[in-house]
């Protein structure tokens, strides 16, 4: 039994289905991605002014 969704799973191992892992996995990947892009939207502004300085 799936300890997310309720439904009955025939899983080999205790935790949540297939569907729910799939489910958690691609919300944990966007807010990695989300993450990454606000660490490295400083960089983008940044570099203009390094450009501009090296001129
Ligand atoms: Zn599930």
């Amino acid at each position: 039994m799936c300890p997310r969704c309720a439904s009955q799973v025939a899983e080999r191992f205790f935790g949540p289905c297939e569907s729910c892992r799939k489910e958690l996995a691609a919300a944990f990947t966007k807010e990695a991605v989300d993450v990454e892009v606000a660490r490295f939207e400083p960089v983008m502004h940044v570099t203009p002014n390094q450009v501009a300085t090296k001129d």
